[in-house]
């Protein structure tokens, strides 16, 4: 499965600031990122989503490359640019907090493994 994942107070915690500038202090939440690589580690497509930036215009990506280099996350792809809001309504969506607390439930009955990874692991762009 293609499985899209947030960042900030997902798989870390950040004060960013009034203005949104300044993600650089993140403090990653090992349990959650460990749970997203055993997702990876499954076969399923694992990208990551942020709006890091979209606000400011500024670029995140080397930042955020390093620190999940550093905080041992496993992904596919890194797409910064999410839109701006305030609630997200979308019938395939799982909120962080009853995911993570209910990790093995949508593991095993949501994710089903795939036997082979269908993607191409060096791409990280975009
Ligand atoms: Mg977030």
């Amino acid at each position: 499965m293609i499985i899209y994942v947030d960042i900030d107070h997902t798989i870390c915690d950040v004060d960013a600031g009034p203005d949104y500038l300044d993600y650089s202090g993140a403090e990653p939440w090992q349990e959650n990122i460990d749970k997203v690589n055993r997702l990876y580690d499954d076969g399923h497509k694992i990208v990551y989503w942020t709006a890091r930036g979209s606000g400011t215009g500024l670029d995140w990506r080397e930042i955020t490359e390093r620190q999940f280099e550093d905080w041992g996350v496993k992904y596919h792809k890194l797409i910064l640019k999410k839109p701006l809001y305030d609630i997200f309504i979308d019938d395939r969506n799982i909120n962080t907090t009853d995911f993570f607390n209910d990790f093995d439930k949508y593991r095993d009955e949501y994710l089903p493994r795939v036997d082979d990874n269908i993607i191409d692991n060096e791409d990280k762009s975009s």
